[in-house]
């Protein structure tokens, strides 16, 4: 049993914690206090009062100045200072993951799994702190030299969704401050205290250095705080996480001001399993991707589409294995499925239950929440058909489609014709499918394997998808450009001034 009041204490959790914080905590006398509950049982885990105006001002004032100098030291010391946040995090670890478990209801592995993102973030962003190159180009003039340098940004603004709570500032977090970016973090309200935990060790990181402002806090609703972080001049990149509806509205929001956006959304992700595929390891990689994390992943998988020379045999040895599921408290180590994040996640998971039946779709398990406290539902199956327009919908819960397909072509056709494009896969030993789906003709998505699930991508590779999915990268290769400007800068070394492109412009002077 965990006990909850010593784990609060040692992330630095009290029972009312102020929203906003610069590295200095900020009261705001004008808050409303936000209780965060913990979907194990729906009981309150702790308060915050959530920041006024007053503090978004001094937040976004303190994070400005902050720049000033954060952006002067040189990069690689300022991944020395990533360092030795990864390094707390690890100290942290398995604190954090257990509160992230208890706030946001994700198994204990993943919990922790989460906070091993972040920290493998940080080890990614040491090196890059190296890394930020720029290229050199050939003059067409002699005795010129003209290169590109990416400088500093300004203030990165890092709005999260509650699914993943830690990792995600974690991927724009990390690479904002090695990029020389100061930074100001709203968290979802459903995931307040897992935000001031990680709040608390970077300040303690960062006090060590006498430095304020680079990582900042506010804690308020999408509608005040999100609201004013959009609109917010001072602010040039928003990196916004979380559904198609709000990416959309922030998108506009942002780029009425000329703002930038990194946008990482909804996805309705597919996996193809051929007839030649190892179903033992199809069947594995199914599970965990459309029943872990109780679907509540951008990368779930929610469409599944099999051959039709095992389909039959796949969806009887799905059914079976759903069956054996061990859903309940994801703090208990035998659990593999947790609960929803709330009791409006429970209701649009049956108002979807409701529309597969009235769309001619056939519930093979699942289907009904599970009566106990908190927000259990069962992991469900349904018999799907192309014209249903709830499988074209992102359902945040673990409902997966079954759809049978003749081959391939007809597979990849069905797969990109919803208007998400995150994440993909096909199962098949058969050379020409794999590599037909990897193609251009292929899966549309910024994220497609082969022989793994939809879900569970390493830090390295970009992240983020096409389409509804917003079209943002983050987290790997050159994704640290989108926190920077880019300069191209031409240096004449020598003593004539010749134009571009031959043009003349010859004055007597
Ligand atoms: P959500 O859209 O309800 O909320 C996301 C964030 O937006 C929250 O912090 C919320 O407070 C804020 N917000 C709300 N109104 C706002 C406004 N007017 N202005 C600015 N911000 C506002 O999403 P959610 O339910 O927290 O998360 C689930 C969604 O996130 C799913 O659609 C999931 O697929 C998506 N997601 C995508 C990725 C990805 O990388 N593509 C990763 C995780 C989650």
């Amino acid at each position: 049993m965990t006990d909850i009041k010593a784990l609060l204490q040692s992330l630095g959790i009290k029972d009312v914690n102020p929203g906003a914080c610069t590295g200095r905590w900020i009261e705001s006398e004008g808050g409303k206090e936000l209780t965060s509950f913990t979907p194990i049982d729906g009981s309150p885990i702790a308060k915050v009062v959530q920041a006024d105006e007053a503090a978004y001002e001094q937040v976004v004032e303190t994070a400005h100045e902050a720049f000033l100098t954060w952006r002067m030291m040189p990069a690689p010391k300022r991944g020395l200072i990533i360092r030795e946040l990864g390094d707390a995090l690890r100290e942290h670890k398995e604190a954090l993951g257990e509160l992230v478990s208890l706030e946001m209801g994700k198994i204990l592995s993943e919990g922790l799994g989460e906070v091993q993102e972040m920290i493998d973030m940080c080890d990614l962003a040491v090196g890059l702190s190296r890394q930020l190159f720029g290229l050199t180009m050939h003059s067409e003039r002699a005795r010129h030299r003209m290169y590109e340098q990416w400088h500093p940004l300004g203030i990165v603004g890092i709005i999260t969704s509650f699914n993943f709570p830690v990792a995600v500032w974690a991927w724009n977090a990390a690479v904002a401050a090695v990029c020389g970016d100061t930074m100001v973090w709203k968290p979802s309200s459903s995931t307040p205290l897992t935000a001031i935990a990680v709040q608390h060790i970077v300040n303690e990181i960062m006090d060590r250095h006498g430095l304020t402002g680079v990582f900042n806090l506010v804690i308020g609703s999408g509608r005040v705080i999100g609201e004013r972080m959009i609109n917010d001049r001072r602010i040039p990149l928003v990196s916004f996480t979380g559904s198609i509806e709000m990416g959309r509205h922030v998108s506009e929001a942002t780029a009425r001001r000329l703002g930038r956006s990194i946008l990482e959304l909804g996805g309705n992700n597919g996996v193809i399993v051929m007839d030649d595929a190892d179903q033992n390891l199809a069947l594995r990689a199914i599970l965990f991707a459309a029943a872990g994390t109780a679907g509540q992943r951008c990368t779930t998988l929610r469409r599944l589409f099999l051959q039709k020379g095992i389909a039959a045999q796949m969806t009887e040895r799905l059914i079976k294995a759903y069956r054996s599921i061990p859903i309940g408290d994801p703090l208990d180590e035998s659990t593999l499925m947790g609960p929803l994040v709330d009791e409006a996640a429970v209701q649009a998971y049956l108002g979807a239950i409701d529309l597969i039946k009235k769309q001619g779709g056939e519930i093979l398990y699942g289907g009904k929440r599970i009566d106990r406290p908190g927000f259990y539902v069962e992991p469900t199956l349904v018999k799907a058909h192309p014209g249903m327009e709830i499988a074209r919908e992102e359902t945040f819960a673990p409902i997966l489609y079954i759809f049978e397909i003749e081959d391939v072509e007809e597979a990849i056709a069905l797969h990109n014709s919803v208007d998400q494009g995150l994440s993909s896969g096909i199962f098949t030993s058969n050379l020409y499918a794999a590599e037909k789906f990897l193609s251009h003709e292929g899966s549309d998505c910024g994220i497609a394997n082969v022989n793994i699930g939809t879900s569970g991508a390493e830090i390295g590779g970009a992240f983020g998808g096409e389409k509804d999915t917003g079209g943002g990268r983050e987290a790997g290769s050159d994704a640290w450009k989108a926190y920077m400007r880019r300069q191209t800068c031409t240096i004449n070394w020598g003593h004539e001034l010749p134009l571009a492109q031959g043009v003349h412009f010859d004055v007597e002077a």
